[in-house]
């Protein structure tokens, strides 16, 4: 692979690919980049050891990752320091929205998935008394599993899905993002002192040629989490073997303000969850849709908390750091400058940052015409759109109008009412008076809708994302089945009791058709 262009933030040299810092596009470190010829030999020892590692106990399994999470205690700093000067995002948010929230899902796996995943009886209404089976219902991995990864939580959202397929069974092969190979690395480097067959998990690097090659070599499962554009290709790659997938993309997710918010709550709140990882968070808020009565002051509020944030190296004491690469700049740039083109209203910030980091102000529109791009695409950064509306009608209307649908949330002071308005709102999640935080929570499933994408991380939900339920029945008394071979009038007549059973109401009508199931059960044991 050839170098690429120096403040892209990839550069790829000698087989390596080098990670930047996106504030001072200095080197943080390299890893080697795998190529496609690898591909092969690490699916065969991941198939490998998978057939070991499944036959083992659920409680052993758990037994063994769990010392993941003191590993990562361990070294807790040194893991913050690399998402940081990686990422770009304030070492604070690296310890408490990657680091912590890989910890706390170590701690929900290794307790919930045994019980969770332990094999369940079969409901025994029909199938003992119409079938004469007992059964139960198994959790079987899916084999290999490929988890391909973003670079905006480079640690827990790279760790969670791996070590969710681990415990289900499933031997794994990560792709992470080439935006921040060593934040990821460190998770193959915490699997690598757990006591795991040899192979079980790999982890590969590269760019998006690597994650095409790893769909492409026949895994059996792809977790995929990343933007729509790269989810649709991955799907249409993964439909050539029928490999079944899980996407977790974007979303371009609003916040609703109603007449009867706590407005200075809602305000820090909605300024934190637009601007944490300088805005990159795939549920960040990027739409506010504030009630006319309350707009001024909201306004007001939001900016006067917008204008006091402090930007700087992710290192230093800052509240916002900067962007993690040029593609992301490029994006906000030209969406803000298009929305204001277009008449939205600059509340705060609105340019990029001199120098050579990858710095955008954070930045508050106002009045922002519905169908910009803006509006329209996912923006990826740290810029808040605001829009006034005349009715909580209209608020869930434009929330619901939008392509994604990952999450949103709802600030009042009347919490009845949002649970109502949150039946109507076609999200994955809805946070009243709060957003984003239910993301890190190990036991809610997370996952959209639309172009959000599909299936669940996280939660039992989630867990079940890693398996394929199996049904595995017995027989109670080895008696030839009624609907074998030998079709004749008594076993007509036995079916149609069986029909009279399921559709008559009247207690008579049940009865005779018991009678009807079992004198012709009987004709045809003469037979
Ligand atoms: P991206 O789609 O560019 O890349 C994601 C991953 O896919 C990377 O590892 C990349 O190398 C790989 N990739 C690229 N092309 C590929 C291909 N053809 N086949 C297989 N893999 C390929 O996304 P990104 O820029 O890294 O991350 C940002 C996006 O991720 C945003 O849209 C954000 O909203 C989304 N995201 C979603 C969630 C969620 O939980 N829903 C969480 C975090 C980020």
């Amino acid at each position: 692979m050839t170098a690429t262009a120096t403040r892209s933030k990839i550069i790829f040299s000698d087989g390596q690919l080098v990670s930047l810092n996106p504030t001072t596009m200095r080197e943080v470190g390299r890893v080697p980049v795998t190529t496609p010829d690898e591909l092969p030999g690490i699916l065969a020892r991941a198939r490998q050891a998978q057939s070991v590692w499944a036959r083992l106990p659920l409680r052993e399994r758990a037994r063994r990752l769990r010392p993941f999470a003191d590993h990562l205690y361990d070294q807790v700093d040194r893991i913050a320091d690399t998402i940081a000067h990686e990422c770009g995002k304030p070492v604070m948010e690296a310890l408490n929205s990657d680091v912590l929230p890989a910890m706390m899902q170590v701690d929900y796996l290794a307790s919930k998935a045994p019980r969770y995943l332990a094999d369940e009886p079969l409901p025994d209404y029909w199938i003992t008394w119409l079938m004469g089976k007992r059964g139960h219902l198994v959790y079987r991995p899916h084999g290999v599993v490929a988890v391909i990864s973003p670079w905006n939580f480079p640690f827990w959202q790279t760790a969670g899905p791996v070590l969710s397929g681990l415990i289900a069974g499933n031997a794994v092969i990560a792709k992470p993002s080439e935006y921040t190979p060593l934040s990821a690395d460190l998770v193959r480097e915490l699997v690598a002192t757990l006591d795991l067959p040899d192979g079980l998990f790999a982890m590969i690097h590269g760019d998006g040629r690597t994650g095409a090659a790893l769909v492409a070599a026949g895994v059996d499962k792809v977790v995929f989490t990343g933007s729509p554009s790269t989810g649709r290709k991955v799907m249409q790659a993964a439909a050539q073997n029928l490999t079944p997938v899980t996407m977790e993309l974007g979303g371009v997710d609003a916040a609703i303000v109603l007449e009867d918010a706590d407005l200075e709550h809602a305000a820090s709140g909605i300024v934190w969850a637009g601007f944490t990882c300088a805005g990159q968070v795939c549920a960040s808020v990027e739409r506010v849709y504030v009630a006319a009565p309350v707009a001024d002051a909201f306004r007001r509020l939001v900016t006067e908390k917008t204008q006091t944030l402090r930007v700087g190296d992710a290192l230093d004491r800052v509240d916002v750091g900067s962007m993690n690469n040029e593609r992301q700049l490029t994006i906000v740039k030209r969406q803000v400058d298009e929305a204001i083109a277009r008449g939205a209203t600059v509340l705060a910030g609105g340019k990029s940052g001199d120098g050579a980091g990858l710095f955008f102000e954070p930045t508050l529109l106002d009045n922002v015409p519905d169908d910009v791009e803006l509006m329209r695409s996912e923006t990826f950064g740290p810029v808040i759109a605001l829009q006034t509306v005349s009715s909580a009608d209209e608020a869930v209307r434009l929330t619901n109008a939008h392509m994604t649908g990952l999450t949103a949330s709802i600030w009042t002071r009347d919490v009845g009412r949002a649970e109502r308005m949150a039946r109507d709102l076609h999200v994955g999640t809805v946070s009243i008076n709060d957003h984003l935080s239910s993301a890190g929570m190990p036991d809610l499933p997370w996952g959209g809708t639309k172009e959000s994408g599909f299936g669940r991380l996280q939660g039992r939900a989630g867990l079940m994302t890693f398996v394929i339920p199996q049904v595995v029945t017995h027989e109670l008394l080895p008696l030839k089945r009624p609907w074998w071979y030998g079709y004749d009038e008594p076993t007509r007549a036995m079916f149609l009791g069986i029909m009279a059973l399921l559709t008559r109401r009247s207690t008579a009508a049940k009865l005779s058709a018991v009678w009807q199931i079992l004198r012709n059960f009987n004709l045809r044991k003469l037979r």
